[in-house]
């Protein structure tokens, strides 16, 4: 898979253009209240240097964990807003999805179905009911059922449309967000499996995210997610030029540690923290093809430029495999 199989090079730099404009629409700094101060998000410790700066918001490294996060981050009122209605949100819906869904249903969806599957059945779980929260079109739970899965499929989608279009396609949805759900008894604890694909990087609060999510399975229910990951190659070699760095929708990037601090807080059991991602150098690849400037470090410049291709796939190998991906995937269990 290439990068620009799921997020084609003309798309892409569209919407990345009317994100940064958004974001100095929607959080000018000349209006603090549009944002607010964060601990870091995985750990809660507040010493932090600032790295860099990307669509005017400051990239903090954690001192403690070296989750690298957004902060000040956007606030949670204003972002409802962002995400209800704005710009690149309309583009992301609108036009980026449409003309990536048919690749992303074959070359994600399916393979993380599969994956999803394949674990429950190494850990020799039985899910009777899952529950996708931020199911967006309810792609994901559409392949559960292709493969074969005969449980019960729930979504929880904030996006009233969505919300409206996984119900149509025949699951018992949520429409609103994963803060409302918890407190309605008949989603509360009933979960075997909850999944989230690519959300926790989009949440202000990420403990409060994964809290929620823990109240939605059942005691000793499993809790799966992706984000992205600091320790992925492309974030570090990339820094601020990185595409996935991009507030105000990518907000959170813990590492290895900086995800063990954050389940640590939250007594959650870590199961399985994998990097499956297989774009990195592929993407750092194309960032080069962009900006000649693009990397200044004379090995990766070397690996890029100078080496063929069985060696740049074994590379990748080496980085999916070791933990330094930059698509993080973790499953982690809610104590009995
Ligand atoms: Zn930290």
């Amino acid at each position: 898979m290439k990068e620009s199989d799921i997020r084609p090079a003309e798309l892409l730099r569209e919407y990345l253009r009317i994100s940064a404009s958004d974001a100095e629409v929607f959080f000018p700094a000349s209006q603090p209240e549009t944002r607010v101060l964060r601990a870091c998000p995985a750990c809660g410790a507040r010493a932090h240097r600032i790295a860099f700066h990307k669509n005017g918001f400051p990239l903090a490294v954690c001192t403690v964990c070296d989750t690298l996060y957004v902060t000040p981050a956007p606030s949670p009122d204003r972002l409802a807003d962002f995400y209800s209605d704005s710009p690149s949100q309309r583009y992301w819906v609108n036009t980026f999805f449409p003309a990536v869904e048919d690749a992303r249903r074959e070359r994600i969806f399916r393979p993380r179905v599969k994956s999803v599957l394949d674990i429950l059945q190494k850990m020799k779980i039985t899910a009777n009911r899952v529950v996708d929260v931020g199911a967006g079109t309810g792609t994901f739970l559409q392949e559960m059922r292709n493969l074969g899965f005969k449980g019960t499929l729930t979504a929880v989608e904030a996006n009233k449309d969505l919300a409206r279009l996984c119900g149509e396609r025949g699951f018992e949805t949520f429409s609103g967000m994963s803060s409302a759900a918890v407190l309605d008894p008949a989603w509360q604890g009933k979960a075997d499996l909850a999944v989230s694909f690519e959300v926790f990087e989009h949440v202000v609060s990420p403990e409060d995210f994964l809290r929620e999510l823990s109240v939605l399975v059942r005691p000793g229910g499993l809790i799966m997610f992706t984000g992205v990951s600091g320790d992925g190659f492309d974030l570090r070699v990339l820094g601020p030029r990185a595409t996935a760095i991009s507030p105000p929708h990518h907000l959170n990037f813990p590492g290895r540690r900086g995800m063990q601090a954050l389940l640590g807080r939250l007594g959650l059991k870590e199961v399985l923290f994998l990097t499956p991602g297989v774009l990195d150098v592929d993407i750092v690849r194309n960032a080069l093809k962009d900006d000649p400037a693009a990397i200044s470090d004379a090995f990766v410049r070397h690996l890029i430029v100078d080496c063929d291709e069985v060696q740049q796939n074994a590379f990748q190998t080496f980085l999916t495999e070791n933990g330094l991906s930059s698509h993080l995937l973790a499953v982690v269990q809610r104590p009995e």
